[in-house]
């Protein structure tokens, strides 16, 4: 992978071979995910039922009765928390997991809280067609917004690029030869020079640090291979952040985008989510071995506790980038040159922040 920005300053490249794996990570397209994980639960052999519809209403037995923006209205029975599918179809649940995305129906009827902001930036996402295989992920920070371009297989990449909102909708109207040339110009030199290969290499800062350096230090600055055409239609996306007050409560709890939503630029929204899935998994097997009621808000808050310190330290170092990035003054803009050189050439350091965006490792914090 391939980190740089519009001010020629810096570049940081990761390698797989730096933490001795074959791969950094995977590029998953949410149709492949999805498809995936609902072939899991249809071949394991325990009772299921897959309702395609949607919730119209919950009640919780703590709770009085919460009703749906359709007008439906429910009371729950027992100890149980009661939904109502909009086919007509009821059911009961000891626990109900809310993992409906970031305009989460099971987080409002709950009336859960939340706090967050609108960023000032909407994010294309399309995919693209190159002349040659595309092995690698490419970022580049730009004036307004980072574009990234996402190897997904053969000579296809998707490309994520956050822009100002007015941008957007120009980019996302403008012929695909014109927006075919945007993205070229973006991953190349449009903005700014291309950062200088070893510009910080021999009697630098680092170099006392080289004798430990990892495969990708003295990798040279490579131009990402060129756009031909556009493969699929573009998508425009309003960037936010949001996180939910809480993530559990008497037979409730969030995960993944229904408890908190953050900026693309890292690619960690679905990470976040799998290791919040993988916690609540483990809280809820721990429960279980004990004969605990698994919608018992003490287990339900252990899953909080973890998953929220996580969710709010990942969240505020995806903030604090995307705000580094809003500023084009000199003093920053070296600050974060000094920051790419700083993760290209140590070595302990970009081997941590490899572990930590792979979701291999838990920040610093939490060990
Ligand atoms: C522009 C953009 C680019 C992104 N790029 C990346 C990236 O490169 N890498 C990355 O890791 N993350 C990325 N993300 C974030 C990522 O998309 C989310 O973190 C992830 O999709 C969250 O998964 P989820 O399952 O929690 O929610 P969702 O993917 O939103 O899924 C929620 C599901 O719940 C269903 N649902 C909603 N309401 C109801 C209801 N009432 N009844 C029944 N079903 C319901 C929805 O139909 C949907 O299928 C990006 C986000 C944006 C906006």
């Amino acid at each position: 992978m391939q980190v740089w920005d519009y001010t020629g300053l810096g570049y940081t490249r990761y390698n797989a071979r730096d933490v001795d794996a074959d791969v950094l990570g995977c590029v998953v397209e949410n149709k492949v995910l999805h498809k995936s994980l609902l072939s899991c639960i249809q071949n394991t052999d325990f009772q299921k039922t897959i309702h395609s519809s949607r919730l119209s209403s919950i009640t919780f037995p703590a709770m009085s009765s919460v009703t749906s923006s359709s007008g439906t209205s429910s009371s729950a029975s027992g100890s149980s928390a009661k939904l109502e599918l909009d086919n007509g179809n009821s059911m009961y649940a000891k626990l109900v997991v809310g993992a409906d995305g970031s305009k989460s129906s099971v987080r409002e009827l709950a009336r859960i809280q939340t706090t967050g902001w609108k960023y000032s930036q909407s994010a294309i996402i399309c995919t693209v067609e190159h002349a040659v295989e595309n092995f690698c992920a490419w970022q580049r920070f730009l004036p307004n917004g980072p574009i990234a371009l996402l190897p997904i297989g053969e000579k296809f990449s998707n490309i994520v690029w956050s822009m100002d909102p007015k941008e957007a909708v120009d980019r996302n109207s403008m012929s695909e030869d014109d927006f075919v040339k945007a993205v070229n110009l973006a991953l190349d030199d449009g903005y700014g020079p291309h950062p200088r290969s070893k510009s910080f290499e021999g009697g630098n800062v680092f170099s006392w640090l080289k004798a430990d350096s990892t495969s990708s230090t003295h990798e040279g600055f490579e131009v990402p291979p060129k756009v031909t055409k556009l493969a699929s239609h573009r998508m425009a996306f309003p960037l936010s952040l949001m996180h939910a007050n809480s993530y559990a409560s008497k037979r409730l709890v969030l995960i993944g985008d229904a408890a908190h939503t953050v900026h693309p630029l890292a690619g960690q929204g679905v990470n976040m989510g799998f290791a919040d899935a993988l916690c609540l998994s483990k809280v809820i097997a721990e429960g279980v071995a004990v004969g605990s009621d698994i919608g018992e808000i003490t287990l339900l808050q252990r899953y909080e506790s973890e998953r929220k310190a996580a969710n709010i330290t990942m969240m505020a170092i995806l903030d604090g980038f995307q705000k580094a990035y809003s500023i084009d003054f000199m003093p920053i803009n070296v600050l974060r040159a000094l920051a790419f050189n700083g993760a290209q050439y140590i070595s302990p350091l970009k081997r941590k922040i490899i572990s930590y965006a792979s979701g291999n490792k838990l920040l610093p914090l939490f060990t």
